[in-house]
């Protein structure tokens, strides 16, 4: 028998993983969380609720099976969020085997141990818009869940062994198995080496002094941009609704250029991006994901979900954000608060 309104969660203190603890405790669950060990602490994100009784850390990983099965074996819960992973483009490209084993394999752990354990436990895994790589827009249409999958990267090659272990048990075991296809999840808490935070960073620490200049890669690639806070109501829509299914889940508003984003947050700070903005080719990939662009009409129309909040406004809230952070640090390194020219 399953627990009802318990949450499994891994990667609970990734972006994701902790919008989704916050959302999961406002509804009432109690939520076993998943994290990585590290030497430095890495719960900043979820510092804010780490003394709620109703969250339970443990450290575990995708990587290590006993972790996994003691975690579902123990919990039995009704839901089962599997967020974590290597979550890195880039670095999936340094680290092939490793990301594999995290991204791909730990969710075939997963499924397997709640095959074993608790069968009837309800599995959400966060696919990625990814899968779709190099697919090539047929007459312009956006990217939906017929869309062909071509991953271009050893991350979009874990991500798809996911996606596939996913449904492959749910047509073998009968689980109840879903795949959210995630366009790019953004939000002040997003990792400082993603390209959107990185900029929203830079912008506001140069715009206060602490930093010349950013060095960039492509900025002509184009994605679309969501807010985390919208993703993880989405997650909850498909775990509750009636049947297991795949779903993309992304914003309204087609995609942006990176260099879009970067003139945005320098923007938001009063200041050209030309002239601050450099680029290095060490920033590039061995390949490049040129354009993602979501249809997500079938969450919208089967499960009432849409997005809310404006690529613009995430931008801004993000780099709102990291102005307060900025002027933090310009406090502790100069002994005064950071003042504009003119303040008085
Ligand atoms: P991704 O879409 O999951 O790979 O998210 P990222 O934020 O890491 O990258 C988005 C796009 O920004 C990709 O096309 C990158 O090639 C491009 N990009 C350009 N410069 C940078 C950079 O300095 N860091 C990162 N992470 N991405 C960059």
């Amino acid at each position: 028998m399953i627990n009802k309104k318990v949450a499994c969660v891994t990667g609970a203190n990734s972006q994701v993983g902790s919008y989704l603890i916050e959302f999961l405790l406002e509804k009432g669950y109690k939520i076993y969380g998943l994290i990585r060990r590290s030497s430095t602490f890495n719960t900043q994100r979820i510092d804010h609720v780490f003394n709620n009784p109703n969250l339970e850390l443990m450290y575990g990983d995708l990587s290590d099976s006993s972790s996994i099965t003691e975690f579902v074996s123990k919990y039995k819960p009704e839901l089962f969020f599997n967020v974590g992973a290597q979550s890195h483009v880039a670095v999936s490209f340094q680290i092939p085997e490793y990301s594999l084993d995290v991204t791909g394999i730990g969710v075939m752990r997963c499924l397997e141990a709640i095959r074993r354990y608790s069968p009837e436990t309800r599995f959400l895994q966060f696919s990625t818009s990814e899968l779709f790589g190099g697919t090539a827009y047929s007459n312009d249409e956006p990217l939906s869940e017929t869309s062909v999958l071509h991953p271009r990267s050893p991350y979009g090659v874990a991500k798809l062994t996911g996606y596939w272990s996913t449904i492959n048990y749910r047509e073998s075991y009968n689980l109840f198995a879903s795949n959210m296809i995630m366009f790019n999840t953004e939000s002040p808490r997003r990792g400082e080496t993603f390209a959107t935070r990185k900029l929203s960073r830079a912008a506001t620490r140069i715009s206060v002094g602490l930093q010349n200049e950013v060095v960039m890669g492509n900025m002509q690639a184009k994605r679309n941009f969501i807010h985390a806070k919208d993703s993880v109501r989405a997650a909850y829509a498909i775990i509750t609704s009636d049947s297991p299914d795949e779903y993309v889940v992304g914003n309204y508003g087609g995609s942006h250029s990176i260099e879009e984003v970067a003139k945005l947050a320098f923007q938001c700070v009063g200041l050209p991006y030309e002239g601050f903005v450099k680029f290095d080719d060490k920033y590039l990939r061995a390949a490049e994901v040129d354009d993602l662009r979501p249809n997500f009409d079938k969450i919208t129309s089967k499960l009432g979900w849409k997005p809310t909040i404006p690529f613009q406004d995430i931008i801004q809230e993000m780099v709102m954000s990291d102005f307060k952070l900025a002027k933090q640090e310009y406090l502790i390194k100069n002994g005064h608060e950071y003042k504009r020219l003119g303040d008085v």
